[in-house]
């Protein structure tokens, strides 16, 4: 019957034969390593220092053989054969230590193994044959010399040979066999003894042997592993290193790697006596990019400048992104204040061009501050405050430029440090004071509004400007305290005023950004005896943009309460009216910088004309600020604004005067001249 025919293919090998695997076996044996250059090239080291001893051995033997047998045995068997295969053995060593300070290819070095391997075979034959073959020739004691010579040498080459096993194997099989087989024949017990006892030792050798070169490879195994894994953790740590001192938005260096380069150029200008500059780079209103297109678009903004700026970087000019929007800049190469400004410039005009924000294409301005070393300063944190306040003041006084750090602005952080000082000690209940500023609408001929502005008498440095110390309250925190305390003396003096005049208050950003703050201005508005309808709440583009979210919330809980919200200086910042209707803002106030140049710029009158426009079209009160002559009332009054605040028509004043000025205003006429009295400032 024929079998049926299985579909299925067998995937296990034939089992292996016995003959197979003793073939295998001693194949592995004799093998070199191929696939393993390290391998190699440590046997070829261990060998190289250990294979010359052999042939110093093998042919001081070799020698010592000859001449005891010279005159009993023929010349061929005393001088010729031993001289070839001395000449042979010299021209060996001579080689070996030639190559011992060679440096070869993994090739080379398995050929050389190689060639080992095959010495010994050849050699190991030709002086057992040799050897041997002397014996009939001699006498006891030289039969006895030749029988030690083989069994001495053979142990010793074995020695040398350790730590290639094929060698070592393949020496020991030519010579023990014949051997044997030579001193077994001679029928002599005392030389088979010791021919039994040679090759007992020789086979203890090859135990040895074969463990120790066992032992050798895993050694050569682990150490390649040690390295391997000390190369990887090397590596890795490198990369670590890499990546906590990069930006992973920028790519550019980050903070921590500007401040270690901070101490280098610090060190090397200590040392070779030269200046450079610490710059810190900040784009101006990068905070409302974030604010009205979202933080992707702002990060992708910082990716565009991070990459523009990377440009600009070399072996002198190092750039780092310190974090928001803040870049650090070490120039070292500065001798004169021009290099500086001529990297201002290179810098601008990287920046010059639009980069894509959001859906569209805007430019963006940066402003910079720079510290020169050493004058500004002689270590890393002398450098980089002084850098910072020269770009705080520039971002102030001159918006986008460069700032280099000078005495004057050292005198004006010293007066700063002390207005500092004196506000945190000052009690604002018997050290701060209201002034008022009438807002007039002169086609009604009245006071409609005053707006509250601070005054700090201070004991010790006594009147000090709200410009100064509003944003020092601001810094050090106290701005709400300081709010609160306010807000009470001018909801006090509004509550005996004529029902028909609004208090306009100045709230800061903080104010804006704190939900204790503002709940505490709420509690105060309700519990006043004023009607909130009668209070307007005046806030600037900036404080909204610094948080809006919380700005959007306060003002909507201010509207609630039935309070009124003025964009203050508007025109300044961004000047968008985009803010006004998200945030149904109730009045726009003009910055008192269009009206400066109202009388003698076309470009002010224009724009003017244009915002009472579109105050108009959205139904929004206008104010306009900072009138201060005749001329200017005209002017703005031609272009539309009817309520106006100035000094023109009153100096902000003290609350006792605030009756008589009303009066006074009633009694004025704003189309004709104008009333020759003006009521003193405050
Ligand atoms: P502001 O809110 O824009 O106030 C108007 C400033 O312009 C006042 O300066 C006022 O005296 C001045 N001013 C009014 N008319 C004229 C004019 O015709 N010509 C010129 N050159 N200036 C005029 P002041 O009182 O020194 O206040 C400065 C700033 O300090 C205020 O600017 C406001 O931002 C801040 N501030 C004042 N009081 C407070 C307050 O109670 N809280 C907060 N957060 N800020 C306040
Ligand atoms: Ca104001
Ligand atoms: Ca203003």
């Amino acid at each position: 019957m024929i079998p049926p025919i299985s579909h299925k293919v067998n995937c296990t090998p034939p089992p292996e034969t016995r003959r197979r695997r003793c073939w295998r076996v001693a194949a592995s044996l004799f093998s070199l390593p191929v696939g393993d250059p390290e391998l190699a090239a440590s046997q070829f080291k261990m060998l190289s220092a250990q294979v010359p001893f052999l042939y110093i051995i093998l042919l001081s033997n070799a020698v010592a053989l000859s001449f005891t047998h010279f005159g009993t045995a023929p010349n061929t068997l005393t001088l010729l054969v031993p001289g070839l295969l001395i000449i042979i053995s010299v021209w060996r060593l001579v080689s070996w230590a030639r190559w011992r300070h060679q440096q070869a290819t993994p090739a080379v070095l398995l050929r050389r193994l190689r060639g080992i391997v095959l010495a010994a075979g050849l050699q190991g034959a030709g002086f057992t044959i040799w050897a041997l073959a002397l014996f009939p020739y001699g006498d006891a004691y030289a039969q006895c010399q030749v029988e030690f010579f083989m069994a001495l040498t053979v142990i010793c080459c074995n020695f040398c040979l350790m730590q290639l096993r094929a060698a070592a194997l393949l020496l020991t099989v030519i010579v023990t066999v014949p051997f044997l087989i030579f001193f077994l024949h001679t029928g002599r017990p005392a030389l088979i003894a010791i021919a039994g006892n040679m090759v007992l030792v020789n086979g203890g050798m090859v135990l040895i042997l074969l463990r120790n070169h066992n032992t050798f490879t895993a050694l050569i195994i682990s150490e390649r592993q040690l390295t391997n894994r000390q190369q990887e953790t090397q590596h890795l740590s490198d990369e670590n290193l890499r990546l906590a001192n990069l930006d992973i938005l920028t790519s550019l260096p980050n903070r921590r790697s500007f401040f270690a380069a901070l101490d280098q150029a610090l060190t090397r200008a200590a040392r070779a006596d030269t200046r450079f500059a610490v710059a810190l780079l900040d784009l101006d209103r990068f905070k409302s990019v974030n604010d009205v297109h979202g933080h992707a678009a702002g990060d992708r903004l910082l990716t565009q400048i991070g990459l523009r700026l990377k440009r600009l970087a070399s072996s002198q000019i190092f750039i780092a992104r310190l974090g928001g929007d803040e870049f650090g800049i070490i120039l070292s190469d500065c001798q004169m204040d021009a290099d500086i400004f001529d990297f201002g410039a290179t810098v601008k005009l990287a920046l010059q061009s639009p980069c894509v924000v959001g859906d569209r294409l805007a430019s963006i301005s940066c402003s910079i501050g720079v510290a020169i070393y050493p004058q500004a300063g002689i270590t890393a944190e002398e450098l980089f405050e002084r850098a910072d306040y020269a770009l705080y003041f520039g971002k102030q006084h001159n918006k986008g430029g460069i700032i280099v750090y000078s005495d004057e602005h050292e005198t004006t952080i010293r007066k700063a440090a002390r207005v500092e000082q004196a506000f945190r000690v000052a009690d604002y209940e018997s050290e701060m004071w209201i002034a008022f500023q009438p807002i007039v609408d002169v086609t009604l001929i009245r006071v409609i509004a005053f707006e509250a502005l601070a005054r700090w008498e201070s004991p010790e440095l006594k009147s000090v400007a709200p410009d100064v110390f509003i944003p020092v309250a601001e810094h050090t925190q106290l701005i709400g305290e300081l709010t609160i305390v306010l807000l009470r003396k001018a909801l006090a003096a509004a509550k005996i005023w004529p029902p028909k005049i609004t208090l306009c208050f100045n709230l800061s950003a903080q104010n804006l950004g704190s939900a204790d703050t503002m709940a505490a201005v709420r509690r105060l508005v309700q519990s006043s005896g004023v009607a909130p309808s009668r209070i307007e709440f005046e806030v600037t583009e900036t404080a909204l943009l610094e948080d809006f979210d919380q700005a959007a919330k306060a003002i909507a809980k201010l509207h609630e309460l039935g309070a009124r919200i003025a964009l203050d200086d508007f025109g300044t910042g961004f000047s968008s009216l985009g803010y006004v209707h998200r945030l149904h803002l109730d009045k726009i106030k003009i910055d008192k910088s269009f009206v400066t140049d109202v009388v003698h710029n076309r470009t002010a009158p224009a724009i003017i004309k244009t915002i009472v426009a579109l105050c108009q079209n959205l139904q929004l009160d206008c104010v306009i600020e900072g009138v201060e002559t005749e001329a200017q009332l005209r002017a703005v009054m031609a272009l539309g604004c009817h309520h106006i605040q100035g000094y023109y028509l009153s100096r902000p004043v003290n609350e006792a005067a605030l009756t008589r000025l009303i009066e006074d205003i009633a009694a004025r006429s704003f189309t004709t001249a104008p009333a020759e009295t003006e009521p003193q400032d405050a």
